[in-house]
């Protein structure tokens, strides 16, 4: 594998293009941020025939790199200072306090949860939230998944955490529930009703007629949570 780097002018801005040969047929564009982009060049290919490409691309590109900035643009709110974030459905506020220290530290006071120390770094704050939020979960979705377990006399074999971005759950064949951290985000009954949904799938491991009534039988407004989900959840998760 041979990666070059090379800069491109799109729109009067400078674009890092990252070139990477490989044995490969054809070639294939990555958008990897708001400035750049990635390039898989079948081994051998000259160059100016990889830029001729990208000419002809230049839309899609053009396209690819504005909805990037979007979305860094989103994830750089969300992580700001005063920023509002939801914790068993109520909304709090993330302060930002800049300190001499090259950790992160999060406390929560008042209603309000201040992280202290290296704050520059946009990622870390991801990072230590996300680790707050885990922290937050242990605490609430092991004795709630427990209580409900108990409550339909179910026994899942494992029961843990997980950090997906996709999705809010999931249970394999051999009895293994896991739940997303970042539930606690959501109201208490939503959070139900992602538990009741992956305990079910101990009996139903699909999402069958039969499954769903046993949703239902579990909780009757089932119905109500999974709209909430999908109205909001992409926005809880997608961080
Ligand atoms: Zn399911």
């Amino acid at each position: 594998m041979v990666v070059v780097l090379r800069q491109m002018n799109i729109d009067g801005s400078t674009v890092t293009v990252e070139l990477i040969q490989r044995p490969r047929r054809s070639m294939e564009l990555q958008i990897k941020g708001p400035n750049q982009l990635r390039v898989l060049v079948p081994t051998g290919l000259a160059e100016p025939a990889v830029f001729g490409f990208l000419e002809k691309k230049a839309g899609w590109i053009r396209q690819g790199l504005a909805s990037a900035a979007e979305r860094e643009a989103a994830a750089q709110a969300r992580m700001s200072d005063g920023a509002q974030w939801l914790l068993l459905g109520k909304l709090f506020t993330l302060r930002l306090q800049s300190a001499a220290s090259s950790g992160l530290e999060f406390v929560w006071k008042d209603g309000c949860l201040t992280a202290n120390g290296c704050c520059d770094d946009l990622n870390a704050v991801r990072k230590g939230l996300l680790k707050w939020y885990r922290v937050q979960a242990e605490a609430y979705v092991f004795p709630r998944v427990e209580a409900l377990a108990r409550q339909f006399g179910l026994a899942p074999r494992s029961v843990s955490l997980s950090e997906a971005k996709k999705r809010w759950g999931s249970c394999t064949n051999r009895g293994a529930v896991r739940i997303n951290t970042r539930c606690v985000q959501a109201p208490r009954s939503v959070i139900d009703y992602v538990i009741i949904h992956e305990l079910s799938h101990l009996s139903h491991l699909n999402h069958s007629r039969a499954f769903w009534a046993v949703v239902a039988a579990r909780q009757p407004d089932y119905a109500a949570q999974r709209n909430w989900l999908k109205q909001y959840g992409t926005k809880l998760l997608d961080w």
